[in-house]
């Protein structure tokens, strides 16, 4: 449950799946430590790998990595369970069957030509994603708009940090990010601005963390919900959802009035005053903050010269998301606070490789390096590069408009890879609707259990992070060298190699004729000098004669790299990148979120992540240490919501939006306001089908951008009252059919949370029929008058699977009763551990395993009053440090309960 007020874990030790291909070998246990690099977020951090000589590995993090220093989140350090072979994909697969490369890959370049010759390249369409590899990205680019001539290709990154693309090539003239890591260190006020930098970019965190501690750098969280990075906090500004240019504007307005405004710096850029006379006509009350609040607020950044503004998806989500980044990088350039060491604007990404998406052009309104689509000269250039027979001369389709498309017949050929867009695009359930409509649909992917997968005729198995070579790009520019650990199982490839064959299949055999990324990135490091010579900013030429030793040998380094400069800030001297060597300042005003509120829905959504889960669980999911921090979707509640809308802690509730209806757990917590809700965007209909929550967020978009809206839709809510609730563990994964289900793996095995509307007539033939066990001897209590049934089904004298059923949510120590399947479990009926054993609680600190119980009773027993003390005691928090803020929370709730009594 969510309330924390029932569980209890210990978890076995884990160990990753054999990969059958390999586990006859002996000799692997010598293998040397590789360098690589997280594959999970925008940070980049650097890891050593080392495999192990039965499939699975071992992951430290890399000392010597510019953008980790050896550390690792909690994500990170669970590496090494995300690469077994259970539900990987390791042969092609056409209509349900399994196939040949040869077939599949000649009915992939068949399908796409006969679209093209029949109805003309726009007919076609590559939805690509921020997990591709550089290399990768790169050819999926050049396939689709230099030589099948459309700039059909997006990628998941629209949805993520399109908006931050479309504000720094509006202000700086290219897709610039001036700042680096360091800066974060260097600084003395650090706002973050829809970033829960905690959890999404925890390492980064880290960072600031320590500059507070060594040189009191104050923190400063903007954002309407109280996350975990508000544990540290000097000030939280709980503004209203969308209202982030309004404070930026009232900000820009101060500057000038305080005469901060750096009249140098100023030379170097166009348009300050009609930004400044939009800033000052605007009304800074629709943020909902106290004019206390906002002046503390424009004080401290105005008196602070080294300040950094983090910038996250709270921004970047939106309709007016491109000018939510302008009005911050208004501020900044007013200032003259960009490009100097502890100052500047600084966008963090959610995924491994947007950068390097950015880098390629894989968005649909951009050419490779950073080239304009709409010049010219830039098409030229990429042309005669390529020596393509044509260019593509449009913008392609946008994420939300490709999908549009699928649906309605436009795009009759559809390749989508590495991404989840069934259930990660706004109106999911539209999506998934569309991508099951297109006449021809390829996934390539590392497995086939994804909502997306399971729709398309053609699935090709990709080889995955720890199997594969090539390169990422993380937010401070740093590109840094992923190498494979592992063989490639099955008959899994690279998708360069994957891309390259069915361009040659589509009749351009010398284009794409390629034996190694390290070619790739010659080409792509080439096309940089020559983007760099019609004035842009993304230039690796110094990069373009490393030989297969040196790429494979590549140490991290930061762009731009060519014969004079190797890395650095971008404007501390100005030397922008339009045509006239100046910045715009962009005028920009409040506009509010698409949707607005009404009786029929009176709550605004808000979606994100949670800590320990990337994306759509595929990887993360695989984990059950990271699967125990929280186990099941929710949705955040501010308490007097609850009292008005009738909801206990544990209840569910049904949430339903214009476009779509959820049923998640009832989360009540004053960390969201009085009429908004937060549900995070991990779940799927592989792990719980009604919690697909992009399904309920509207497709409204950002007109510059094209980004979705995705932390500002409305909803209405509702109790869930199900006729019967239920808990199961296993050690076999279980596929319950029920109106609400949640599944998590374990160290044991698999979990489940379950409500249904209809009570079978017998409990344990429906335990039987749901763990798939008609013979195993079963042990169980039924009280069918109180709607009681606890079963367990045992073979061999072990526990396979227990379910506890109940009227109301069900009482059991869930994460006690997780660790059970496979042992003995004489009380497994009681849902309880015996009274000798403490109940260790919800795990909290997944590296050491440490449980909030554990925790709290070493706070009170040991009078604990810092998070140092408490890892000096526990462990907790020593590692990776991602529960920290949550460590804090603990600590400071125990004070004000002990203040209180
Ligand atoms: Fe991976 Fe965590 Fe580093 Fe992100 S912060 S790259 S998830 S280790």
């Amino acid at each position: 449950m969510m309330d924390g007020t029932d569980r209890s874990e210990i978890g076995p030790e884990i160990r990753p799946e054999i990969r059958p291909e390999i586990r006859t070998e002996s000799k692997l246990e010598s293998q040397p430590e590789i360098r690589s690099t997280c594959p999970y977020c925008g940070v980049g951090c650097g890891v050593f790998l080392r495999a192990d000589g039965q499939g699975g590995i071992s992951v430290r993090g890399d000392p010597a990595h510019p953008a980790n220093s050896g550390r690792l989140c909690s994500k990170g350090s669970a590496l090494a369970e995300t690469v077994g072979l259970g539900d990987r994909l390791l042969a092609p697969r056409v209509n349900g069957r399994e196939a040949s490369w040869d077939d599949a890959l000649q009915l992939v370049a068949d399908r796409f030509r006969t679209s093209i010759a029949e109805h003309g390249p726009d007919s076609v369409a590559i939805y690509a994603s921020g997990q591709m590899l550089t290399e990768d990205y790169y050819l999926a680019n050049k396939l689709m708009k230099g030589f099948i001539g459309s700039a059909n290709i997006d990628t998941n990154s629209r949805l993520c940090m399109a908006s931050t693309v479309a504000g720094h090539r509006r202000a700086f003239g290219t897709d610039t990010v001036p700042g680096t890591y360091e800066d974060l260190g260097a600084a003395d006020l650090v706002v973050l601005v829809g970033s829960n930098l905690a959890w999404c970019h925890p390492v980064l965190y880290q960072q600031v963390l320590a500059a507070k501690k060594a040189r009191g750098t104050r923190i400063v969280v903007i954002d309407p919900r109280r996350t975990a990075s508000c544990d540290a906090a000097d000030m939280h500004l709980a503004l209203a959802p969308g209202s982030d240019v309004a404070l930026f504007n009232r900000l820009l307005a101060e500057l000038s009035a305080g005469k901060m405004v750096d009249q140098t710096y100023l030379a170097h850029t166009k348009g300050f005053t009609d930004a400044l006379d939009a800033a000052r006509a605007d009304d800074v009350s629709v943020t909902g903050l106290s004019e206390a609040e906002i002046a503390q607020f424009c004080d401290l950044w105005m008196q602070t010269e080294k300040v950094v503004t983090v910038f996250s998806q709270g921004v970047n989500q939106s309709t007016s998301g491109s000018d939510k980044v302008n009005a911050i990088l208004n501020c900044h350039l007013a200032s003259g606070r960009i490009g100097r060491p502890g100052m500047g604007p600084l966008s963090v990404t959610g995924q491994p490789n947007a950068m390097g998406g950015r880098e390629v052009g894989g968005l649909a309104n951009m050419l490779a390096c950073h080239l304009d689509l709409e010049n010219p000269d830039h098409r030229a250039a990429v042309r005669e590069c390529w020596n393509a027979p044509t260019i593509a001369e449009a913008p392609g389709l946008k994420a939300v408009d490709m999908f549009r498309a699928a649906g309605d017949g436009r795009i009759k050929a559809l390749w989508i890879i590495h991404t989840n867009p069934a259930v990660s695009m706004p109106e999911a359930d539209a999506v998934r609707d569309a991508i099951a409509a297109c006449p021809f649909t390829v996934v390539s992917d590392i497995t086939m259990a994804t909502d997306t997968a399971r729709l398309a005729d053609v699935v090709l198995p990709a080889t995955a992070w720890g199997e594969k070579n090539g390169t990422v790009t993380n937010s401070d520019r740093t590109i840094s060298r992923q190498r494979a650990v592992l063989p490639a199982p099955g008959a899994t490839r690279p998708d360069w190699a994957i891309l390259a064959e069915v361009g040659q299949r589509m009749g351009w055999p010398r284009a794409f004729d390629y034996q190694s990324p390290s070619e790739i990135f010659r080409e792509h490091a080439a096309l940089s000098g020559i983007a760099a010579r019609l004035g842009r900013d993304f230039d690796i030429s110094g990069l373009a004669t490393l030989d297969d030793a040196g790429y494979e040998q590549m140490a991290p380094v930061r762009w731009p790299v060519n014969a004079t400069r190797r890395g650095g800030r971008f404007f501390a001297e100005g030397q922008f990148f339009h045509a006239d060597g100046k910045a715009r300042f962009v005028p920009v005003r409040y506009r509010s979120p698409a949707a607005k509120t009404e009786p029929r829905y009176p709550y605004r959504l808000n979606t994100g992540r949670v800590r320990d889960q990337w994306h759509t669980m595929t990887r993360t999911g695989l984990s059950p240490r990271l699967s125990a921090h929280l186990a099941e979707p929710f949705l955040e509640v501010h308490p007097e919501d609850a009292r008005r809308l009738t909801l206990a802690p544990s209840d569910l509730v049904q949430v339903q939006s214009p476009t779509g209806q959820a049923i998640l757990r009832a989360r009540i917590t004053d960390a969201v306001q009085p009429g908004q809700v937060f549900a995070s965007m991990h779940w799927t209909g592989e792990t719980a089908p009604s919690a697909r929550i992009d399904a309920l967020v509207a497709a409204a978009t950002d007109p510059v951008s094209g980004q979705p809206e995705s932390k500002a839709s409305v909803v209405s809510v509702r109790p869930y009252r199900a006729a019967w609730y239920g808990f199961a563990v296993s050690t076999a994964r279980m596929d319950p059919s029920c109106s609400y289900w949640a599944r998590a793996r374990t160290g044991a095995g698999y979990r489940a949370e379950m409500a249904g509307d209809h009570r079978p007539d017998d409990w344990e033939t429906e335990a039987r029929r749901l763990f798939g066990l008609p013979e195993a001897a079963a042990v169980s209590f039924q009280d069918a008058g109180r709607g009681l049934a606890r079963i367990a089904l045992m073979q061999d004298d072990v526990l396979a699977a227990a379910l506890f059923v109940a009227r109301e949510p069900v009482a059991v120590m869930r994460d006690y009763v997780a660790t059970l399947p496979g042992t003995s479990a004489p009380d497994v009926l009681s849902g309880r551990p015996s009274a000798d054993m403490p109940d260790p609680g919800p795990i909290l600190c997944s590296c050491f395993g440490v449980g909030v119980n554990t925790i709290l009773r070493a706070i009170e027993a040991q009078g604990l009053v810092t998070v140092d003390a408490v890892g000096a005691a526990l462990q907790a928090g020593t590692n990776c440090g991602s529960c920290q803020p949550e460590i804090a929370a603990l600590l400071s709730a125990a004070q004000v309960r002990e203040a209180a009594e």
